[in-house]
């Protein structure tokens, strides 16, 4: 990095150009953004508009550069522009950027997903997250010729009508119990249980017992901030979805070769029936998958009769960065230094408040981190609903201001990559040590 880039703590000037960005963009489009939490909303303020990106850092368009932790909220595990994926894709972008018929990147992406997670045979290619948990559950209802799903509240699996049912941050950010807009006919298969509580479900299963068709989870939750599932939690639920004839379907679009090399599949060694990927997967472009055992990924069309298709799925410029992030991260030391870059973050995190008296939880799993302002430990959506969000909102903008870009929200996990360097994360807690001073004990 360059001595720039290093001075970027002391370098916030002004946002104007950003202002005047999101003015001319809240003129043009419903909030002025393409997803809801960029507005920044929770911890108001104009959203900063980026310019470019490098490593582990990105550019305003008012030319200020920050530490970034949110990483398009999670996809870049290598950090910005990498040279490796930008070759790769640059060259696939010469190619031609769309078929609609076979390449053989697809099949070597699907085989680096096989081989790269336990228990997975087929990988069906999808463009994002939202498709790859519809497509499981439809898969899930086909193949087991039942109606009914269990979610976690605070687990986001994308904003598909049936999923739409207490899916923590982005909803939770803005206050919306529900989205107007999705007819009640969509959820009235969706059960909703408490993440880490297996009496909840097996409750559930009590009173449903032959018709739900699978139990989706966030292996370790992401969407409410970070939480992380307690011991048996994982197990108890393959035991009790294998008792009753459902599937267990892993939601790693988050967690997939982040919280581990093999995902939580293979951080926890639990074999679920189903995994859907995304984000990290698709090395910054709309690419994403769902995956499983032969027998269950055999219903899909055309091996199967559950339809599912896709224009531009398995697109060769996504699957190019996607073969290119895959292969980067095996490398030795690649995956491991992001991750110990987490855990330097996070104890650094937990001093800093601690020396200022503020409480704090602060939780890294592999390459992901979090953070609540909380006086207790955070097991599910209720405890991480009683974190004190005036207090992120300060702190956010303290740290935005001395050049650290964490996610505009408390529900949303921090992500490391392996371009963040020593420097980048002393920085980072010489700016938190400021911005906890700022808070009232
Ligand atoms: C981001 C996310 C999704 C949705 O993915 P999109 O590509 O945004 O549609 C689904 N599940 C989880 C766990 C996610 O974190």
């Amino acid at each position: 990095m360059t001595d720039t880039a290093h001075r970027a703590k002391s370098a916030i000037l002004s946002h104007d150009r950003s202002a005047d960005a999101f003015a001319a963009a809240r003129a043009v489009m419903p909030g002025g953004v393409n997803s809801p939490v960029r507005a920044f909303r929770s911890v108001g303020g104009t959203p900063v508009f980026v310019d470019r990106g490098e490593g582990s850092r990105f550019w305003d368009v008012d030319g200020n550069v920050y530490v970034d932790y949110v990483l398009s909220w999670g996809p870049l595990i290598l950090g910005h522009a990498h040279p490796r994926v930008v070759e790769a894709t640059t060259a696939a972008l010469r190619k031609g950027t769309s078929f609609g018929a076979p390449t053989l990147a697809e099949t070597e992406l699907a085989e680096l997903i096989r081989d790269s997670v336990p228990g997975i045979d087929l990988v069906r290619l999808v463009s994002s997250g939202t498709e790859a948990t519809m497509s499981a559950l439809r898969l899930a209802r086909a193949a087991t010729g039942r109606d009914k799903i269990v979610k976690f509240s605070g687990c986001y699996h994308g904003h598909a009508d049936m999923l739409l049912v207490q899916a923590g941050s982005g909803v939770a950010t803005l206050g919306l119990p529900d989205s107007p807009g999705v007819p009640r006919g969509a959820t009235i298969d969706t059960l909703v249980a408490p993440f880490n509580d297996l009496e909840s479900v097996q409750a559930l299963f009590d009173e449903h017992r032959d018709d739900i068709a699978a139990v989706i989870v966030e292996p370790v939750a992401g969407n409410m901030g970070l939480v992380t599932p307690r011991d048996g939690f994982l197990p108890g639920l393959r035991s009790i979805t294998g008792k009753h004839g459902a599937l267990l379907i892993f939601d790693e679009v988050m967690t997939g070769f982040r919280v581990f090399p093999g995902g939580a599949v293979e951080l926890y060694d639990v074999q679920p029936d189903l995994v859907t990927f995304g984000k990290v997967v698709g090395g910054g472009f709309p690419l994403a998958a769902y995956a499983g055992t032969r027998a269950v990924m055999e219903h899909v069309a055309p091996a199967g009769t559950m339809y599912q298709a896709g224009t531009l799925s398995g697109n060769p410029v996504a699957t190019a960065a996607g073969i290119a992030t895959l292969t980067t991260l095996r490398e030795p030391g690649v995956w491991d230094g992001a991750a110990r870059s987490a855990t330097t973050l996070v104890d650094g995190l937990r001093k800093a408040a601690s020396a200022a008296s503020i409480p704090v939880q602060a939780t890294s799993v592999g390459t992901m981190a979090g953070m609540f302002f909380n006086d207790t430990q955070v097991s599910n959506y209720a405890d991480a609903q009683k974190s004190d969000t005036g207090r992120f909102a300060t702190f956010f903008n303290a740290m935005l201001q001395q050049g650290v870009y964490f996610a505009p929200s408390q529900f949303e996990a921090l992500f490391l990559s392996a371009a963040h360097t020593e420097q980048d994360l002393a920085l980072t807690l010489e700016a938190a040590a400021e911005a906890f001073a700022l808070l009232p004990a």
